[in-house]
């Protein structure tokens, strides 16, 4: 087994996570002296008074519109069961499903509900069947598909429009990633907004050490007065293995983007890995034992556990050199790179993309599967320098975001500033905080839709 590789295989047989849960390795084996003390120690703004109970998992239900609502109307909620159709729980209010469906299709397909997400009707007392039927979009928009005069059904889209203000959390991670963020009251979608911020310096899927520490100064999403949910994070540190990381979203010349402390911005030309969340389940090697060929032979990828269906991600603009069957690696994307660069992708249940086509960095290439010699689903993934397998997780890749320019330095050094005179703030606070007991279940990350 290649040296580098132990911790990783380790874990591999050694922990009883779910899927996709992030790993934490040990600093030390055996040293769990504080295993199940999550730090939980952002207390800024009132937060851990058990806001994460409050708060759907998904994000996905809207603040209750009752500014809309006369005094003498009625609401139902309707939350969609595992496997329920639209078909079958209009008509049991007196809707019509065609019609409904056909109105609300040019901005979302009703026919392909999620599970767990709240449907609301609307009826007026003595009315015979509901006027107005809406439905959750995503955390900034809800569909509203109403019954005109002239009987027919309409449907829009209604923005939430969110008070927004600025907050701190704050987290020590001690079994994983993920764990540690839901204790400090983000939601699965924050922690990859947050992972995403450092996509380009730090693997969350097999990089992450016991005793990692995020510090964040993040935009919290107030209507009603509620917190519903959080916005992008404005500036993060992120300690983990030694290293520092600092990132400060900053409005540049296109768009808001992330910086680092010299203001260069964190963009790369290489994601470190191509899906959002999964765990390396067998890393690169010379010569591993091939469990289906039953024999030694070198592993020249990485493998990520991943559900069938999980999206898979280019990870730097490219051309697609293959796009389709390539005999034991099943369903195959290899993509050329721009310099030495090449990578690819096996096994995959769907191919998103054509041969020749060009694809940009972060594009959806297809999704995780079993096709060709694999025992069940994962993405054994494979990169390349100068023709020549390289361990992905390993290879220096190339940097190189653009600076800010001089003309907005000025005002980038500002923002960073007191941004981070908030996060030393946040740090010294947190000396103060005695260690909690989680009473927020670690929860398992939303699964990614599979394609249908
Ligand atoms: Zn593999």
């Amino acid at each position: 087994m290649h040296p580098l590789m132990r911790p990783l295989a380790t874990f591999a047989f050694g922990a009883s996570v779910a899927l996709l849960l992030i790993a934490v390795l040990p600093k030390s084996p055996g040293g769990d002296d504080d295993t199940g003390n999550a730090l939980i120690a952002a207390q800024e703004d009132g937060f851990a008074e058990g806001i994460a109970e409050e708060i759907p998992a998904d994000l996905a239900e809207p603040p209750p519109a009752e500014d809309l609502e006369p005094e003498s109307s009625e609401w139902h909620e309707h939350t969609v069961g595992s496997g329920e159709v639209l078909g079958k729980i209009l008509p049991r209010y007196g809707l019509p499903t065609q019609e409904i469906w056909e109105a609300a299709k040019p901005f979302v397909d009703l026919s392909k509900l999620r599970a767990g997400k709240v449907l609301r009707i609307h009826t007026v007392p003595g009315a015979t069947a509901p006027d107005v039927l809406e439905y959750p979009i995503d955390a900034d928009q809800t569909l509203v598909v109403a019954l005109q005069a002239d009987g027919s059904w309409k449907a829009e889209v209604e923005k939430i429009e969110y008070e927004r203000r600025e907050g701190t959390r704050s987290f020590t991670v001690n079994r994983s990633l993920w764990e540690a963020a839901v204790g400090a009251g983000l939601r699965p979608s924050d922690i990859v907004a947050l992972a995403d911020v450092f996509r380009y310096d730090i693997d969350f899927n097999s990089e992450i050490r016991r005793g990692a520490k995020a510090t964040m100064v993040v935009e919290e999403l107030w209507t009603e007065g509620r917190l519903a949910g959080l916005g992008a994070p404005l500036a993060v540190r992120f300690e983990n293995s030694g290293k520092e990381y600092l990132a400060i979203r900053f409005e540049g010349p296109d768009g808001p983007r992330y910086y680092d402390a010299k203001g260069q911005s964190r963009k790369g030309p290489f994601l470190r890995s191509p899906l959002k969340f999964s765990r390396v389940t067998s890393g690169f090697s010379r010569n591993r034992y091939h469990p289906i060929l039953k024999r030694g032979r070198p592993h020249n990828g990485v493998d990520f556990g991943a559900p069938e269906g999980t999206p898979v991600y280019a990870v730097g603009d490219a051309t697609v050199s293959w796009a389709g069957p390539n005999s034991g690696h099943g369903r195959f994307v290899k993509l050329d790179h721009a310099g030495p660069y090449d990578s690819s992708y096996s096994h995959l249940s769907r191919i998103s993309v054509q041969k020749g086509q060009k694809v940009r960095q972060g594009q959806l290439i297809g999704y995780v599967g079993s096709t060709g010699l694999a025992t069940g689903p994962h993405l054994h993934y494979q990169f390349w320098s100068n023709g020549k397998l390289v361990n992905p997780l390993t290879v220096p890749l190339p940097r190189g975001g653009d600076p800010i320019p001089d003309s907005m330095r000025a005002a980038f050094e500002a923002h960073k500033e007191s941004l981070l005179a908030r996060l030393d703030r946040l740090i010294s606070d947190d000396a103060l905080v005695a260690e909690v007991e989680p009473e927020v279940p670690a929860a398992e990350p939303t699964l990614p839709e599979p394609p249908r």
